[in-house]
């Protein structure tokens, strides 16, 4: 096995992968033949010392909750390395948690993310929960899911519910998508997104919201938020007759599967250098982490989902890792929030987070 921070140029990078304890191993190809696997390198141990400037929380708004890491595709940019082999699930004790929190703390949204949230056994459960105590569910989803055998009723699930659908697209053009996510993701997320209009959702004056969310395949920033969602609603209609709300523009993490591969590209230190050199100060008011807290399968809380996945604690106890049940005797408004190099990557340009720009 290999441990190379550079892929020499003669192995050439292929979609298959693998997780085993937190590092990503891919296989590639020899000049073209021969399979050989590599593990890649983490980002983490780069991430931690900066000089990122002190954050602190406001009044918590959001609870985001991650149902766990499987999910049916495995794209290359994915922050949280999921795929159809992972079997972190979160399970119903610890949602029972999560409805607790919500109810206890007067939480008006509920965020859920993944994987693909909807393969968790209990995902229905918790939304029905959720929205019977009056919040607000958004679901984070990849539209292939929709399409599923197994998982074909969620469109009319939501609207039952009317869950928010907040559905990534990484770009509205066939080969750009298939080559991030795999062959046929394109058309089953247009068959996925169709399904949704076909509710009422995306539509105007309806009260059902879909929303796309866009991240580059590539070390770069994305474009402007409001052209960049002129263009994915004209190309949509044009070639579908899709409709949607609002285009999400979100840049890549550094850390996860988008960090290895920066590390075996060799791209790390320029895409750090621009995330760096792009900065913009006023993005500090508006971080997502001032105003959400991110909960992960096992019931532990970050200050935010890239910070679960770096395992960065949160500050608000001395514990290394705080557990939802912790939280409930805990008041964190107003607390340090725990930060590294990759907060760069929410407060590049015009900002990025999980709805989308910040200016
Ligand atoms: S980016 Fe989303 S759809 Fe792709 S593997 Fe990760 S969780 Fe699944
Ligand atoms: S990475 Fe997380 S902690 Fe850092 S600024 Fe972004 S949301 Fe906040």
């Amino acid at each position: 096995m290999l441990y190379p921070t550079e892929l020499p140029g003669h192995l050439r990078l292929l979609q298959r992968e693998i997780v085993t304890n937190g590092l990503t191993s891919v296989w590639c190809n020899i000049n073209g033949s021969t399979l050989v696997q590599v593990t890649m390198q983490d980002t983490r141990s780069l991430l931690l010392e900066t000089d990122f400037p002190p954050i602190q929380r406001q009044k918590l708004q959001t609870l985001q909750v991650n149902l766990g890491y499987l999910c049916n595709l495995s794209c290359t940019h994915c922050h949280v390395n999921a795929g159809p082999t992972r079997t972190e699930l979160m399970d119903r004790d610890t949602i029972g948690m999560v409805l607790q929190y919500l109810s206890t703390k007067s939480i008006g949204k509920l965020d859920l993310t993944g994987g693909s949230p909807e393969m968790n056994p209990d995902f229905e459960y918790l939304v029905e929960s959720a929205t019977d105590m009056d919040v607000v569910v958004m679901d984070r989803c990849n539209p292939t899911i929709l399409v599923e055998p197994g998982y074909e009723h969620l469109p009319e699930f939501f609207a039952r519910h009317k869950v928010v659908v907040v559905a990534s697209l990484p770009c509205y053009s066939e080969q750009n998508v298939d080559q991030q996510r795999g062959k046929g993701v394109y058309q089953d997320s247009i068959a996925g997104l169709k399904k949704l209009n076909a509710l009422g959702y995306g539509k105007p004056g309806s009260e059902l919201l879909l929303n796309l969310v866009y991240n580059p395949d590539a070390p770069i920033l994305p474009p402007p938020q409001q052209e960049l969602e002129e263009d994915y609603k004209n190309e949509l209609w044009a070639d579908h007759q899709i409709v949607f709300n609002e285009l999400y523009t979100l840049a890549n993490m550094p850390i996860s599967r988008f960090g290895a591969r920066l590390l075996a590209k060799g791209h790390y230190s320029d895409y750090m250098k621009l995330l760096r050199e792009s900065f913009t100060e006023e993005n500090l008011e508006t971080v997502m982490c001032r105003s959400l807290i991110s909960v992960d399968y096992q019931g532990y809380i970050y200050d935010c989902d890239f910070n679960q996945m770096l395992s960065i604690p949160l500050l608000a106890s001395d514990k290394p890792r705080t557990h939802l049940r912790e939280l409930l005797a805990l008041d964190i408004d107003g607390l340090d929030i725990g930060v590294g190099e990759h907060c760069y990557g929410c407060t590049a340009g015009q900002g990025s987070s999980c709805s989308g720009a910040l200016n």
